[in-house]
């Protein structure tokens, strides 16, 4: 290999960038995994605080129904049986998500599944009576395409101030397509994905990590563009999972992310409110959620017999440079930049873009896993 003492320079050692290592080194291949953070992991890191798990980059829950995924994850660190079911919070009364027969219980006290469809039936047509009234075919914006999909109680309630939340705009000012379809169920079941599988790994997603990095040679606090020659020669390839406008010096400019910011506290409860998630629906409220991260991991005595509980609160916001890029903005603008970034590099022969900065897409953890288990190394 000469001066390249390794096959791939892995950057960074997010979801990503561990499991590609972990299966290039069971090919026998020669890895250096870098990152500029101080620890590894990237999104799915987690602190421990209080004994407790701490979700540094926001709550992180594995959910897949394709069976390789699930079984290679579970190779490195098997997952409990944590099962994903939000509440919200709506002037201080509790809703059930995704809306289910328990939510429209809540909402209207309706006890069976035909008097729900009638309620919901009832809701729509009443949108689209006024709708039709003041001269509306087609759903012009975010707002008029829910009050047709749900109507207006639960878009009221549970869609409208946490959307305008999370976008930082008004839901007349947001394009309709954002919302395409509003599923509800009518049973009585909180669980809100629909996958075959999901939990948390027992221990932590550092457990997963360290897993996946264990016998590779990493180093921390080693940003890519601080040495960027040296690195680039040290490898035959370069596997980047950093951002890829980053990697081409912002050329045509910065792709623009949403970010979010956690307020953290410790409480001293041994339980704050019953639930790892509520979200906080009404606009008043500036931020969109709490997560109360020890119910990821614990149950049942275990849970009381902790001590405290720590909590964030979660505050959607605009992104600048230099902040924590977390959603891409899929509109006209940044999706025309990413794609003539991506022109640039499908034309790298040394270099695999992969994962959520590099691919400029959000991705969940699994088809993150899904992807790299598909790759050829
Ligand atoms: P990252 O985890 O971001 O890793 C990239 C790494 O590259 C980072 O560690 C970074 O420091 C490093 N890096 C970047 N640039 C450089 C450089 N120049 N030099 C060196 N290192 C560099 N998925 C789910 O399945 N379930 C969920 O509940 C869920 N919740 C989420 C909540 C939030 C708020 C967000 C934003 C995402 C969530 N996801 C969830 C998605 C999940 O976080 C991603 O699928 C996963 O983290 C992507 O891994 P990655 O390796 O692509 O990126």
């Amino acid at each position: 290999m000469g001066e390249q003492q390794y096959n791939y320079l892995i950057v960074g050692a997010g979801l990503f960038g561990a499991v590609f290592a972990y299966r290039a080194r069971k090919a026998g291949k020669r890895c250096l995994v870098i990152d500029k953070r101080s620890q590894l992991g990237g999104n799915i890191y987690c602190e421990n605080i209080e004994g407790i798990n701490v979700h540094k980059f926001g709550a992180h829950i594995f959910h897949t129904s394709n069976k390789q995924v699930w079984d290679f994850v579970n190779s490195i660190v098997e997952f409990n049986r944590y099962t994903n079911s939000p509440v919200a919070n709506y002037r201080g009364k509790l809703y059930n998500l995704p809306f289910n027969m328990n939510t429209f219980y809540q909402m209207w006290s309706v006890k069976s599944p035909a008097e729900a469809m009638a309620k919901l039936e009832e809701q729509r047509a009443k949108a689209k009576a006024l709708l039709e009234k003041a001269g509306v075919v087609e759903p012009r914006n975010l707002e008029e395409q829910a009050l047709l999909l749900i109507g207006e109680d639960i878009y009221e309630t549970l869609i409208k101030g946490y959307t305008e939340k999370q976008w930082g705009r008004k839901c007349t000012e947001l394009p309709a397509f954002i919302i395409k379809r509003l599923p509800v169920r009518m049973v009585f079941d909180n669980n809100y994905f629909d996958d075959d599988y999901q939990g948390i790994p027992i221990g932590g997603y550092n457990k997963l990590i360290d897993g996946l990095l264990e016998d590779t040679e990493v180093c921390l606090k080693t940003d890519f563009f601080e040495d960027r020659d040296r690195l680039t020669a040290i490898a035959e390839k370069i596997v980047f999972t950093g951002a890829i406008d980053e990697f081409y010096n912002y050329r045509y400019g910065p792709l623009q992310y949403r970010t979010v910011s956690f307020e953290t506290t410790i409480e001293d409860t041994t339980n704050f409110q019953g639930n790892a998630v509520v979200n906080y629906t009404e606009r008043e409220i500036p931020f969109t959620r709490i997560i109360e991260h020890k119910h990821f991991e614990m149950f049942g005595a275990t849970l009381e017999s902790c001590s405290k509980t720590v909590i964030s609160k979660e505050y959607s916001a605009e992104w600048k440079l230099g902040m924590e890029p977390y959603y891409p903005v899929n509109d006209e603008r940044n999706n025309n930049l990413a794609e003539k970034y991506r022109v640039l590099a499908a034309k790298e022969k040394n270099v695999i873009f992969g994962g959520r900065l590099a691919e400029y897409k959000y991705y969940d953890m699994a088809p993150i896993v899904e992807k790299v288990l598909q790759m050829e190394i």
